[in-house]
């Protein structure tokens, strides 16, 4: 068997790993590493959860112990989709290059220019950003890139999502030719092997089977639901309610992150211990839920798919599917964070009618049918489909009172200390409009695709403008003012005829 010690790493890192307690390479790893440290291209196929952060870690410490950082020209340079990733690869740096003297600098949005600019005037050794923050500060003339001799593309599958290929292939132009290239992603489609096939050099490809089935462990099941978010939002109070001599702590999937802040608003008025993880929080936000989660200060971590991916959260005793995940492969990976090293778990999925096609698809992924918890979507009630949706939050929360579900609610937050921080921009407005003027229809309700989630192909400038996109998991493109119409626009002019 492969240990640590025949992969060529180096004597400092081999004692950081042996101290962080990991014995046995994981194959991403064993197969990686090797070819990395021979300086050669690598086209890494692998998930999160795999060790594919000290993939590339491990072998990026050993190279860089030859050699000097130089005032703004970095040695390294690592792109990550989003903050939390980026910050998680930084915690990797220090953990494995604790007996190194390198200098890391981290470069996401949400943090200050002035703090990062000192760090690169100090010169860097490893670069790890966000492709939106370190276009920003090429710009601002503070970053020099002919000097990057290692250049990490991570989460590749996700970049393309989120819209950031045309910035990485600015910031490619901008690093030396003969640059080493380590490029990661999830998945290969024929979009990803073109990206592949342009950035890297007779790569050494390494594939680490995707996780398509789920763990023994989990117990899974559906839960028929109707459509109607109050009604789905009921229907996970009283899942949890449910499970409360057994949940210790959950994370609730949403597919969009609109969802997430509305579903965090209703289980705090509800007096459950919750947080939130979605793309339009702030850093320190995000961060400080993050550590509340994992300090288990807080229960129940609310989040979008984007937000929670890849992020090293410690095992969790539920996962709650609010939403049926569009891409199967999704369901794998939150379900994939319960039932953890032989723990039992148990994921809930919340189905309503229009999740079928989506349903499907998991099955198929999985190569089984998940059992129904209560009767299938056959069972239920036709009438409450056409409810309307109740008018106020009051409401919703009268009904829960005449339960008695307030009182009965589990690990109620006696002190939420995050939980101001968060910023959610979920107030429905209510314009003014006339009684014929037809209502601006939610930005998330309209028809959604994968292909809406990105923003539409464009030049650097208009690139550039759509900085929004950056960091964020944003929802479709809006279309005119999209569901943020001013209100003077919607009232209609009371003119004579
Ligand atoms: P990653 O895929 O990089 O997000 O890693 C997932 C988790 O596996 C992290 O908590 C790592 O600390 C852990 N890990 C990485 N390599 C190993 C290893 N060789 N043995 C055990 N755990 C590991």
């Amino acid at each position: 068997m492969t240990t640590f010690a025949d992969l060529g790493l180096s004597q400092k890192v081999l004692s950081a790993v042996t101290d962080a307690g990991y014995t046995i390479p994981t194959p991403i790893q064993a197969g990686a590493i090797p070819p990395a440290l021979q300086r050669r291209d690598i086209c890494g196929i692998a998930q999160t959860g795999t060790g594919k952060t000290a993939s590339f870690v491990l072998p990026m410490l050993t190279l860089l112990e030859k050699g000097r950082a130089r005032a703004r020209m970095p040695r390294t340079l690592i792109l990550e989709p989003t903050r939390e990733l980026a910050a998680q690869v930084a915690e990797n740096f220090e953990k494995y290059g604790k007996n190194h003297k390198l200098n890391i600098a981290l470069l996401i949005g949400g943090v200050s220019f002035e703090e990062q600019d000192r760090k690169l005037e100090r010169g860097a050794d490893v670069l790890i950003c966000t492709p939106g923050r370190l276009l920003d500060h090429c710009e601002r003339g503070k970053l020099l890139m002919t000097g990057v001799e290692i250049f990490v593309i991570d989460e590749a599958d996700r970049m393309l999502d989120m819209g950031f290929i045309p910035d990485i292939e600015r910031i490619a132009k901008m690093i030396p030719f003969t640059r080493q290239t380590l490029f990661f992603s999830a998945t290969m489609p024929p979009e990803i092997q073109k990206l592949a096939d342009r950035f890297l050099q007779n790569p050494e490809r390494v594939e680490v089977a995707p996780p398509s089935s789920t763990a023994k462990t989990v117990t899974q099941r559906l839960v028929a639901a109707n459509k109607k978010d109050y009604e789905k939002r009921a229907a996970l109070r009283d899942l949890i309610r449910a499970e409360e001599g057994e949940l210790k702590n959950a994370i609730i999937f949403c597919n969009r992150k609109k969802d997430v802040a509305d579903l965090f608003r209703s289980l705090e008025r509800h007096g459950f211990s919750v947080g939130a993880l979605h793309g339009d929080m702030d850093q320190r936000s995000r961060t400080n839920m993050l550590a509340g989660f994992k300090d288990n200060q807080i229960t129940l971590l609310v989040a979008s798919d984007v937000a929670a991916r890849g992020l090293d959260i410690p095992d969790v005793s539920h996962v709650f599917n609010f939403d049926v995940p569009i891409h199967a492969e999704d369901y794998v990976h939150r379900i994939g964070r319960t039932g953890r090293a032989g723990r039992s778990g148990k994921a809930f999925t919340l189905v309503t009618k229009a999740d079928t096609k989506y349903l499907d698809a998991i099955e198929k992924l999985i190569g089984q049918s998940i059992e129904w918890m209560s009767g299938d979507l056959s069972a239920l009630p036709a009438s409450e489909e056409s409810q309307d949706e109740p008018r106020s939050r009051g409401r919703d929360k009268d009904r829960d009172r005449r339960k008695g579900g307030r009182k009965a609610e589990p690990r109620r937050a006696e002190a939420a200390p995050v939980i101001e921080e968060i910023e959610v921009q979920t107030e429905v407005r209510e314009p003014r409009r006339s009684e014929n003027r037809p209502a601006p229809q939610p930005r998330n309700e309209r028809p959604r695709s994968r292909d809406n989630d990105r923003p539409r192909p464009a030049n650097d400038d208009q690139q550039r403008r759509r900085n929004h996109y950056r960091d964020h998991d944003d929802g479709p493109t809006p279309v005119g003012f999209g569901d943020d119409i001013p209100a003077f626009m919607l009232i209609v002019a009371n003119a004579k005829a």
